[in-house]
């Protein structure tokens, strides 16, 4: 799914702890792979599907880096070395960004298609192939953008109210004083 998808998604699991943020960032992490090799091309694209189709993505997608950030094996060879090297606070500091990283990795594989990724990549290379592409529309791409969308604005819109509730709750204990 799209960046900020994942962003919302992640957040939203956690939306009550306040290292929920991480979470999100973490989710954000796999993708700068992507991010940061069309970042100067981004803005020349005279549409969405221009984009989606320039060959650069099959290059990146092919690459080392996209495919290891993407596989479960090395997030959870990586979640393991950290719990072997850091020591407790700073396991306790780093890992909701890894958590979010592997909520993109699982978030991913529900959502690509005929580029998904092989979740169990070096071990396995068998490609993991979801029934709906977060962004090809043979695969129900724009009935995913509207449901997924909505939904992320109803929530967008509760989450709202849920602040205001806590907020008015907490203020009239700052006026009422001797
Ligand atoms: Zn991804």
């Amino acid at each position: 799914m799209s960046p900020y998808e994942h962003f919302f998604w992640n957040y939203a699991f956690f939306f009550r702890k306040p290292w929920a943020w991480k979470v999100g960032v973490g989710g954000l992490l796999p993708d700068l792979v992507y991010g940061i090799a069309f970042l100067p091309k981004l803005f020349f694209y005279r549409s969405f599907m221009e984009w989606m189709h320039d060959p650069l993505w099959d290059t990146l997608w092919n690459s080392l880096m996209a495919r290891s950030v993407h596989s479960l094996v090395v997030w959870g060879v990586s979640l393991s070395l950290l719990w072997i090297i850091a020591n407790r606070a700073t396991f306790n500091h780093i890992y909701p960004f890894i958590i979010g990283w592997g909520l993109h990795i699982l978030f991913d594989a529900f959502t690509h298609v005929s580029d998904g990724y092989a979740i169990f990549y070096p071990l396995s290379g068998i490609q993991f192939r979801a029934p709906i592409s977060y962004w090809e529309r043979a695969f129900h791409a724009r009935e995913y953008f509207l449901i997924s969308h909505t939904v992320m604005a109803v929530l967008i819109l509760l989450w709202i109210g849920w602040k205001l509730k806590r907020f008015l709750k907490r203020s009239p204990k700052i006026s009422s004083g001797p």
